[in-house]
């Protein structure tokens, strides 16, 4: 399965975070494919589309689509030189498809900052130090070993070098290795580096209880907006303390805290989609009597391996798919009239799964 990872200083509130993760938790018996760990927490995707699916078909039961938050504790300044439990966390780090970096902007006297008072530019920076002289290893190691196999007169392995030397002016100025642009084919000569700064990033700014209504008020909030423009990442205002409240709390209880609150959703929803959508992922849906269910694919796989999901023997013996849009769909009112409209299609192994797609497989067994 797909995973996010949460990284971020001591004491900025990933336990708490993490807590609030684990609580709203998956069904794992829906899961079977999920990591059982501690440090792993398997999250339900909302969907509206999901919901309008569930009206129009009436099925036994509605499934979500889920990946995971894995709780990457304790990264400190000196991690790539192997303080505390550093290069540990530094592998569990290159194992994620994605980085949730939260950042303290709550105020609390009685809570100690590691280096004495609240400042996320600067605790930004202090993990993303350790990240950048982590892939500086990295990208240093395989460049002796480039240069040593160009010798016998490769070709690929001079452009692999010219590659790397682009990857490493960057990381020595500072800069991450997803800033450096890249083409698709350049991309796959550097991708089992595996480099920690390439990963897509996200900025959860933890904002206190009393600000959670207007966290844009809060000016370390703005601070990280301005940093994480300048990268092209996003930021996702969260209290994480509020979080593992409104965790435990279920239905009218649920609406009723949020209300209050002066909030329209829980933030940990909002932070759930931001990371599926840097994950670069798309949904598509199965509708039948017994089950409507969402299911996760990435962008660009074919109709083969999006049956694969569900189940290997699917991919194995995939002959062809029906597909329906989910607007046409929708618009449609049902499978029948969708049907009638010509708006029901027959793909073959070739056809790239849409995001939305509504899909019924045939194969063989
Ligand atoms: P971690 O070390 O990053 O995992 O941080 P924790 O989640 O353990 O949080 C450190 C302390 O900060 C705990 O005492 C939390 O209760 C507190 N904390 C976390 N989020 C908030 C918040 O939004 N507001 C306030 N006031 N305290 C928080």
């Amino acid at each position: 399965a797909l995973s996010c990872g949460i990284v971020g200083l001591p004491n900025v509130g990933k336990s708490t975070l993490f807590n609030a993760i684990t609580q709203a938790g998956a069904e794992s018996a829906n899961y079977p494919f999920c990591t059982i760990d501690p440090n792993v927490g398997v999250v339900e995707v909302p969907d509206e589309r999901l919901d309008k699916l569930t009206e129009l078909v009436v099925p036994k039961q509605t499934v979500p689509t889920a990946f995971e938050f894995v709780d990457i504790a304790g990264l400190v300044a000196g991690a790539s030189k192997g303080e505390g439990l550093g290069n540990k966390f530094l592998a569990h780090i290159r194992e994620v498809d994605a980085i949730v970096h939260v950042v303290r902007c709550f105020q609390d006297e009685n809570i100690t900052h590691v280096s004495g008072k609240v400042d996320p530019l600067g605790d930004i920076q202090t993990i993303n130090l350790e990240l950048i002289l982590a892939d500086i290893d990295s990208v240093d190691r395989r460049i002796d070993r480039s240069r040593k196999n160009m010798k016998g007169g490769n070709k690929q392995y001079a452009q692999e070098v010219e590659v790397l030397e682009r990857l490493k002016a960057a990381l020595y100025e500072d800069r991450a290795a997803r800033s450096v642009e890249l083409t698709e084919e350049e991309h796959v000569l550097v991708r089992d580096l595996h480099l920690l700064t390439m990963k897509p990033v996200l900025y959860a700014a933890n904002v206190s209880e009393e600000e959670v209504a207007d966290a844009e008020g809060n000016p370390y909030v703005k601070l990280v907006r301005e940093f994480a423009a300048a990268e092209n990442a996003e930021v996702v205002p969260i209290s994480a303390k509020v979080e593992a409240e409104i965790a435990e709390l279920e239905g009218e209880d649920k609406a009723m805290f949020l209300e209050e609150l002066g909030m329209q959703e829980s933030g940990l929803n909002r932070l759930i989609r931001s990371a599926y959508k840097l994950l670069g992922l798309y949904t598509y849906f199965t509708a039948g009597v017994q089950e409507v269910r969402a299911w996760t694919i990435r962008k660009g796989m074919k109709a083969p391996q999006a049956a694969g999901v569900i189940h290997t023997d699917f991919e194995r013996g995939f002959i062809r798919a029906e597909v329906v849009a989910y607007d046409e769909l929708v618009a449609a009112g049902s499978m029948n009239v969708a049907r009638e409209r010509g708006q029901l299609r027959l793909e073959g192994k070739e056809y790239v799964v849409q995001d939305g797609d509504v899909m019924h497989f045939r194969f063989n067994v």
